[in-house]
């Protein structure tokens, strides 16, 4: 039986072709600044993103990180959403290795942060006060639903973020997701900004990787942070090689994982016990939840379809995600409505 997991697109393998690549990739010493492939990685990255520079990171987690600690000191602080990645997902990092406050604002429903709210978060120069340096958005927004940020608002925040003489970084890791969904170029969506990190190693199918965009000068002090954390890799040409062929080969085709992430969220609105607070999925993740009649939790509904041979994210005690990638196939969508039905029936 063929294991459909929808835990997320970080569960995707390398495709044939890919590992290939990877194979075949000319290597050398990245410390050195003398891997070709990297190289090659970053260039491509800067110039799809419009940006002057790129940097190669083993994870988006190091890139978000990378990218607060080479723009703020100690005791600074960032405006973020309270649903936001870097503030949820990220282990604490900014604070626990560089000292730095992360100022919360309530996510909307679509992922956004309120312009006014941002713009009162922004302190007063007043010696009582830590000194605002940043704001962080996140598009898609993986815990709002995979929602998508347009480009007017991402420009809105930008405007406002400047005016202030704030940073504007962006949490990408799903931005070419946003791209497809909008039906833009992604440059669109990272000129605004002063730095963005996107992954590779989610619906993009590379096994690692992400790379942090920006200015020069900015990728300069990235460079050294990326080396204080550890993050300096070697013959590093045999995973940037896999990036390489996913900036060329991934990207066009995560219309269709959205597509599929819309057939599975139609297919299961048809399923008795099933709730889908936040409507159809703007990219590809499907977040729904279990009535109140339904008597399992999340988790036993989990480990019912497991055992078909479906595996879903549990991320309340009633609410499911799934999530679209390159392993799943139109009759995978039709398996797993099927997989719910039968797990819920007698429910
Ligand atoms: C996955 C993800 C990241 C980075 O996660 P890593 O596992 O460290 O690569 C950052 N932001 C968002 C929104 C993500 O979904």
């Amino acid at each position: 039986m063929k294991l459909i997991d929808l835990r997320s697109d970080t569960v995707t393998t390398p495709t044939e072709e890919m590992r290939q690549a990877m194979v075949a990739a000319e290597v050398g010493d990245d410390v050195y600044g003398e891997d070709p492939t990297v190289n090659r990685l970053q260039e491509m990255s800067a110039a799809l993103l419009g940006k002057e520079a790129g940097l190669f990171v083993p994870s988006g987690t190091m890139g978000n990180l990378l990218s607060v600690l080479s723009v703020c000191n100690r005791g600074d602080e960032v405006i973020m959403g309270n649903l936001g990645h870097t503030f949820l997902y990220e282990a604490g990092g900014i604070s626990a290795l560089g000292g730095i406050f992360a100022h919360t604002l309530p996510n909307q429903a679509d992922g956004s942060l309120m312009l006014e709210e941002i713009e009162n978060a922004i302190r007063p120069d007043n010696i009582h006060d830590p000194i605002t340096r940043m704001v962080i958005l996140e598009n898609t927004h993986n815990r709002c639903g995979g929602t998508v940020l347009t480009e007017r608002y991402t420009r809105e925040v930008a405007e406002l973020a400047h005016r202030n003489h704030l940073h504007l970084h962006l949490d990408g890791a799903r931005i070419f997701n946003a791209a497809a969904a909008l039906n833009i170029d992604v440059k669109a969506l990272t000129e605004p900004v002063d730095s963005v990190t996107f992954c590779l190693s989610k619906g993009l199918c590379a096994p690692v990787g992400s790379v942090v965009c920006g200015t020069k000068e900015f990728i300069k002090k990235g460079l050294r942070v990326r080396k204080m954390l550890g993050g300096g890799m070697r013959q590093a040409g045999i995973i940037a090689a896999a990036g390489i062929f996913a900036l060329e080969n991934m990207i066009t085709r995560l219309r269709e994982d959205h597509q599929r992430a819309t057939l599975l969220a139609e297919g299961l609105m048809t399923v008795p016990g099933i709730h889908f607070e936040i409507g159809m999925p703007q990219s590809n993740m499907v977040f729904l939840s279990l009535k109140e009649e339904v008597i399992f939790s999340a988790q036993e509904v989990a480990e019912r379809l497991a055992r078909l041979g479906v595996k879903v994210g549990v991320v309340a005690q009633r609410r499911f995600r799934l999530v679209t990638h390159y392993w799943i196939t139109d009759k995978d969508v039709d398996e797993t409505i099927r997989a719910f039905r039968s797990a819920l029936s007698g429910a």
